[in-house]
């Protein structure tokens, strides 16, 4: 133990903060317990998978040009599709991140005239434009197709009475957001969304129900497909990466929604038989593999942020006793330099770019300035450490990531030492 604290003390962690975080980190022993359950439970989940498809070493040769039978990609989506018990998957580098993978699902499924309703509020912020809320080019509605949306209760709950109203003889498809993204509700859980959906079809049979999964892979036993969702969309370079793939979106579910997607993302007439998978097989099929351990180390830090930033004063969503649906942790920081502090520290706990400070930008895609700070192997990547907030009140960070709990944990250290360093904490 001497050892690692005078590894701490070398970094620049004060005594006093350390000495708080060992007492967090201990109270915290039986919710960790619980998380390496769900890891062990869901590794084995994706070896079964593997194995069920006789994942082997030829699948890891890549295709290039059209990328036709490539028996690697095509090993990776039924892997896919197990996972998730469904029907079939689309799995690509070509899908660029989460937005253009939901953009994908979306623009496939929907035919001009359809309404897309919405009933979880305001999604995330990159979906207003794809959806044309925000006016953008390409947006579904430029393409004639509506939205509707139902707002969650005050509690975060369902409100089933606005969703009725909300459907329409139109309604084609309902996107359901997971993950709070950067928004102040609850985090859904897959039991949740499967109250939710089985009240939209007891409406309206034949909706297609989207979810938009990104952050909630392996953090729970089960997958909103497992409750009925007829797709379930996210991203690679969050936790079904693994932290390994270097890019990629995946989209899963039903057969003929998968097919609909793929000749949206490649054309008409080509649909899935087409897209090279490059050199990037193995590091999906490998970041795929170590992603159940990958996300439960995050989760680790998301609740060891709630609880140390609870004892500092902050007011954190969840709260360290919540249980989690995601890897976000979100601290109301109160002020902008409370902000760009958290960030600086988290930047300063980074293996990449560790030297630089992270500054507010105006990012495409969002309405205000934002700061993010990531030092990551893959650029972007938010199963790695990483924290990023828009610039407005209440200053809130949004903590995600770190391909390990102890450099989730060394990240959270450092935020809160570059605070007491600005005198913005005191212990
Ligand atoms: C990250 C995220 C997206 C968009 O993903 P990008 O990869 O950033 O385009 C969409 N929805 C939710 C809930 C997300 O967390």
């Amino acid at each position: 133990m001497k050892a690692l604290e005078q590894m701490y003390e070398n970094l620049g962690i004060d005594k006093g903060l350390l000495s708080l975080g060992r007492e967090v980190e201990n109270s915290l022993k039986e919710r960790f317990e619980k998380i390496d359950e769900t890891a062990e439970y869901n590794q084995l989940k994706v070896l079964s998978a593997m194995q069920k498809n006789r994942v082997a070493e030829a699948h890891f040769s890549g295709s290039t040009g059209y990328g036709y039978n490539d028996l690697g990609r095509e090993a990776l989506e039924r892997v896919y599709a197990d996972i998730f018990h469904a029907e079939d998957a689309l799995v690509r580098p070509q899908i660029t991140c989460g937005t253009h993978a939901l953009n994908v699902a979306l623009a496939a499924n929907l035919r001009p005239g359809d309404e897309l309703l919405s009933p979880v509020g305001k999604p995330y912020d990159t979906l207003e434009e794809v959806i044309g809320i925000r006016p953008s080019k390409g947006s579904l509605k430029e393409y004639g197709i509506t939205y509707a949306q139902a707002d969650l209760k005050a509690d975060g709950s369902f409100d089933y009475e606005a969703i009725a109203a909300a459907l329409s003889d139109r309604t084609k498809l309902a996107t359901i957001q997971r993950s709070k993204g950067y928004a102040s509700r609850p985090t859904l859980s897959v039991e949740q969304i499967g109250e939710l959906i089985a009240f939209l079809k007891s409406k309206k049979p034949d909706i297609i129900c989207m979810v938009d999964n990104c952050y909630g892979e392996f953090t729970e036993e089960t997958e909103p497909t497992d409750v009925g969702a007829d797709m379930c969309v996210g991203s690679l370079i969050k936790n079904p990466g693994g932290g390994l793939a270097p890019c990629g979106g995946y989209i899963v579910g039903r057969a003929d929604c998968i097919e609909q997607a793929a000749y949206r993302l490649s054309s008409p007439g080509l649909g899935k038989e087409v897209g090279a998978s490059l050199g990037l097989n193995q590091t999906l099929f490998q970041g795929l593999f170590l992603s159940p351990t990958v996300t439960a180390g995050a989760i680790k830090g998301a609740i060891f942020a709630a609880a140390l930033y609870e004892r500092l004063g902050f007011s954190v969503y969840p709260a360290s006793k919540t249980e989690r649906f995601d890897i976000i942790q979100a601290v109301d920081l109160g002020s902008p330099e409370a902000l760009k502090a958290f960030c600086a520290g988290i930047q300063a706990a980074a293996p990449v770019d560790s030297y630089v400070t992270p500054e507010p930008w105006a990012m495409p895609g969002y309405d205000s300035d934002v700061i993010m700070a990531a030092g990551a192997f893959v650029q972007g990547s938010s199963i790695e450490l990483s924290a990023d907030g828009p610039l407005r009140p209440p200053y809130t960070v949004f903590f995600q990531g770190g391909l390990t709990w102890y450099h989730a944990k060394t990240g959270i250290l450092f935020s809160a030492q570059k605070l007491l360093e600005r005198n913005l904490i005191s212990l």
